[in-house]
């Protein structure tokens, strides 16, 4: 039976210690650090985010404040929205709550977020610093990933690493920072042929497809660590895409959801949103 690799835990160790930090710095500078996030239209699933994003802010003593804006809002009155966060010097973070309504063209948008406060790391200077192996703003979801390798002494190096999903959120930053750590990558997509066979190559296999269940212990490698990022909500409740009944069977260690991945996504949002308020007041010095 695998290990289970408890994201929640750790993610509940990463936010206390940004809180530390965040309780130091709001005593040195007299400001907290200030995420805003824009929200745009009714999603379901991003209401649901962005609330647990607003209240792991609070808890961290980190000032969030979220921006709604109707599902019909143009693309100029959204980028002078950003260029007035860009411009305002209370303002830390910038996180706008993807996926936008089809009108709008997503990576457009995003590149107007001045790149020192894109807590997500998706602008084109962030994914460039991550693809060169320079350091800038990571990704939140792999980055929690690799925390949670680090914590369960998964070492990467030499290793063969198979993401499936080349997402630009999750698959493709995630291949970054498994290459950047010396694993061995390939990555994995719906044109894949023979994906079972590619995945049981894997001693590190990290499953970002949104399809609920469809790795079983067929794709999986005896003793291979499973980092599951797929959350789909069925019947009202979280599935991820392995499936971790015959999956845990095989695997060495194996992350759960809801309670791997997902936790660990929003602790490092905290912490990228500290990088950024460390870096901009380090600026104004
Ligand atoms: P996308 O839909 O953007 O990407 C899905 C990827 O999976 C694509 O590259 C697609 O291939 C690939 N794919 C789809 N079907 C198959 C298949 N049958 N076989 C192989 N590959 C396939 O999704 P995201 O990357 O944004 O998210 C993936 C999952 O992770 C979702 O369930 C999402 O909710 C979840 N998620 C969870 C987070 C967390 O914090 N836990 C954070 C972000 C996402 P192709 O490119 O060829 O279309």
């Amino acid at each position: 039976m695998a290990i289970v690799m408890d994201g929640k835990a750790l993610a509940l160790e990463v936010r206390k210690n940004v809180k530390i930090k965040v309780d130091q710095l709001k005593e040195e500078h007299g400001t907290a650090p200030h995420l805003v996030v824009i929200l745009i239209g009714n999603d379901p699933a991003s209401e649901t985010y962005v609330s647990g994003k607003e209240k792991a802010c609070q808890k961290a003593g980190i000032k969030s404040t979220v921006i709604r804006k109707q599902e019909t809002i143009e693309s100029n009155e959204v980028i002078e929205l950003i260029n007035n966060l860009n411009n305002d010097s209370d303002v830390h973070g910038i996180l706008l709550q993807l996926p936008l309504p089809k009108h709008l063209d997503q990576n457009k948008i995003i590149s107007r977020i001045d790149p020192l406060k894109d807590v997500d790391g998706f602008t084109f200077e962030n994914v460039a610093k991550l693809a060169l192996g320079k350091p800038g703003l990571v990704p939140c979801t792999p980055l929690g990933i690799m925390k949670i390798l680090e914590k369960y002494e998964v070492s990467v190096q030499g290793k063969n690493c198979v993401v499936i999903g080349r997402s630009q959120i999750v698959g493709k930053p995630m291949a970054s920072l498994l290459l950047a750590a010396n694993g061995t990558v390939t990555i994995c997509h719906s044109k894949t042929t023979n994906l079972p066979e590619v995945a049981k190559t894997a001693d590190i296999l990290v499953v970002a497809i949104g399809k609920p269940q469809m790795v079983d212990a067929s794709y999986v490698k005896p003793g291979a660590a499973v980092i599951d990022v797929g959350i789909s909500r069925i019947d009202g409740k979280l599935q991820g895409d392995v499936d971790f009944d015959s999956v845990s069977q095989v695997a060495g260690l194996i992350t759960p959801v809801p309670g791997g991945v997902g936790p660990m996504t929003i602790a490092c949002l905290l912490e990228n949103t500290l990088s950024c308020y460390q870096k901009i007041m380090e600026i104004k010095q």
